[in-house]
């Protein structure tokens, strides 16, 4: 690989690298994918407990509320590659498609046959792949990129692409270290941080309660007195904290020494058994009789002081600040205008779960990868 030479070079064998190098022909040029660990998509095989729910179903105004604040800046290229195609997509390499309230996912209901048509699909398009190769240091020597790869060796590229993920599992590989090598570059990336992830609490009283799960259940984090964020949905008790897709969505706004309160919008006698003693408990004073102000207020404002957020997120909120990127090429705008030996080389693109931006449950994380992948793929299609 030592000083090898490419037209494209993307760090990052994961879910966006992989749907880049699946969407784009080399056709007479070369790209390289670069992976550090030494398999690919691991994450991707984790998704959706290996089920991997690909998408969600809906218009794109829907996704565009998934992502937050980030969804009216994601637009276009939500627009331009967006739910449907992606389920299309599936269907041209043979892999039909479910839907469970919304949530799409391989009607084998297997990750893995996503990952092995993508990789089978890159392959076609004459992409090499190596893994165990982890690009530790990037230079922009006359417009190309120098990417050094853990021990002897460095690749050279016009274009590079970074799908290197976020931090949480850094098992998999996706630890954050490009970060580090992009903020030497002069490019903000904001603090990365665990989302979609459970939240621990001081004092947790429902460790006994493990594996039960509440519906309709107003969420909400408070700084200072002041709401942060409400949400509402189910909740579910875990041994060590609460977890559930509302608690899971409203994660990334949970910080140590907040406040996290619960309204339940049912009776006590509506909850689940189990529960409805727990609560009672609580409620009762030094003489053992239940006070019934104090049970009211378990089930219209329990509130608890956050002590932490799980670091195994299954996302990652932070990232590539998203006015660095153009949104209708992905690429690094400071590096877009530069001057190049040759038109179109030097550029700088990044793609997925780097990028400060993250969805919701349900899918919207995936198509991110798509949307952002797909946006990519058309604008190097010219490079
Ligand atoms: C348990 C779990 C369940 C999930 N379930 C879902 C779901 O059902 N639906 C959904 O939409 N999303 C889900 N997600 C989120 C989704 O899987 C991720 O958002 C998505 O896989 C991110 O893809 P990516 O390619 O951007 O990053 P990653 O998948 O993290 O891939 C990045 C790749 O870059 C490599 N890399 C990192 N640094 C370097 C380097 N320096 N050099 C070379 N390579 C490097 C890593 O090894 C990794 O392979 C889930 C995540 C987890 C953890």
């Amino acid at each position: 690989m030592a000083n090898k030479f490419y037209d494209i070079a993307i760090i990052g064998g994961g879910a966006s690298g992989l749907m880049l190098a699946a969407n784009l022909n080399l056709a007479g040029r070369s790209g390289i994918i670069l992976e550090g660990s030494g398999k690919l998509g691991t994450k991707l095989l984790m998704s959706g407990g290996g089920r991997c729910n690909i998408t969600h179903a809906g218009s794109v105004k829907e996704f565009l509320i998934a992502y937050g604040n980030a969804g009216p800046i994601l637009r276009k290229c939500l627009y331009k590659h967006n739910n449907l195609e992606l389920i299309e997509w599936l269907h041209q390499q043979g892999i039909d498609t479910v839907e469970e309230n919304g949530r799409i996912f391989p009607s084998s209901m297997k990750a893995k046959d996503l990952l092995n048509a993508l990789v089978s699909k890159a392959t076609a398009n004459l992409w090499q792949i190596e893994t165990n190769a982890r690009a530790s240091a990037l230079k922009k020597e006359e417009g190309l990129w120098n990417i050094g790869i853990d021990g002897p060796g460095s690749v050279i590229a016009s274009n590079l692409v970074i799908a290197s993920g976020g931090i949480t599992y850094p098992e998999t590989g996706s630890d954050g270290s490009v970060f580090s090598v992009l903020r030497d570059m002069c490019i903000s990336v904001n603090e990365p941080r665990p989302a979609l992830a459970p939240i621990y609490v001081n004092d947790y009283p429902y460790s006994e309660l493990s594996g039960i799960s509440v519906s309709d259940v107003i969420v909400s984090i408070r700084k200072n007195q002041r709401k942060v964020k409400s949400m509402s949905g189910d909740i579910l008790f875990t041994h060590e904290g609460f977890s559930g897709p509302a608690i899971l969505n409203i994660s990334k706004y949970a910080e140590a020494g907040s406040t996290l309160g619960l309204e339940y919008k049912k009776e006590l006698s509506e909850l689940p058994r189990r529960m409805q003693r727990v609560i009672e408990d609580r409620a009762k004073g030094p003489s053992g009789d239940i006070r019934t102000k104090v049970l009211e207020a378990l089930l219209s404002c329990d509130d608890f002081i956050i002590s932490g957020v799980d670091p195994r997120g299954m996302v990652t909120a932070g990232g590539i600040a998203l006015d660095e990127i153009d949104f209708s090429s992905m690429k690094v705008k400071k590096f877009r205008n530069e001057s190049a030996h040759a038109q179109g080389t030097g550029a700088l693109y990044v793609i997925g779960e780097a990028i400060d931006a993250d969805g919701i449950t349900g899918g919207y994380n995936l198509q991110l990868c798509w949307s952002t992948a797909c946006t990519a793929a058309d604008s190097l299609q010219f490079c």
